[in-house]
């Protein structure tokens, strides 16, 4: 597996890249978002760690102009920031999880790890709910045969409804599934995005798909 470490500060960077190698990774260290930008479009990594606050091109800046040109390489976000609108730029830019800092490497190392397993799964066949069709390896979404253009964490979330359709999906579930994590403020982050997700999917049209399950949760369903 190999992985890119965009990291200005350099004790972080290297506490990271030793860490990583020691469990097989195969690790480069880019220490601005324009040498970031470069080394991610250029090499085939399986994951990329993002510090946001880089010299020359901030993370946020690198993560979308990499969506932009379809490189889809999972990025986690190592952040200083933690307040639910930075978070929630970062998701929509195209990152799939972050990590406040400081953290410890255990930490690290099992965000890293879901991610791989996650992007492996991804890789599969089209799934099917109603009038809804969404293709895994491309991340594109259809309903009544007409596309949707949904964020990435958007994406994430409806292919977590569609492989567990006529379920009740608590926040607590969507957050471990969808974000790999597990804390109490995050379910608020959770209903802002199950509305944006409605608004593209149920919003023009009759039947409605995503319900609320007051006081539980989400369940994607027909009627
Ligand atoms: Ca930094």
């Amino acid at each position: 597996m190999r992985v890119l470490v965009v990291e200005d500060e350099k004790k972080v960077a290297s506490f990271i890249k030793r860490g990583l190698e020691e469990e097989e990774f195969t690790v480069d260290v880019a220490f601005d978002g324009e040498e970031g930008l470069y080394l991610a479009e250029n090499n085939p990594y399986d994951i990329i760690l993002m510090d946001l606050m880089l010299p020359k091109k901030d993370g946020l800046e690198v993560i979308k102009e990499l969506r932009a040109k379809d490189i889809v390489t999972p990025v986690l976000c190592l952040t200083a920031k933690d307040s639910v609108e930075d978070i929630v730029s970062g998701l929509d830019s195209g990152s799939d999880d972050y990590l406040t800092k400081p953290f410890a490497f255990s930490e690290l190392l099992a965000r890293v790890k879901a991610l791989l397993r996650r992007s492996a799964k991804d890789r599969g066949a089209e799934i099917y709910f109603a009038d809804l069709r969404l293709d895994p390896v491309t991340h594109k979404v259809w309903r009544s045969d007409q596309e949707i253009d949904l964020t990435a964490k958007e994406y994430a979330l409806l292919e977590y409804f569609m492989r567990n359709p006529n379920q009740v999906l608590t926040r607590a579930m969507i957050a471990e599934h969808v974000w790999d994590y597990t804390f109490d403020s995050f379910t608020n982050i959770i209903d802002v995005y199950v509305n944006y997700l409605r608004k593209k999917i149920d919003r023009d049209f009759d039947k409605k798909l995503i319900h609320t399950v007051r006081g539980v949760g989400y369940v994607l369903k027909e009627g």
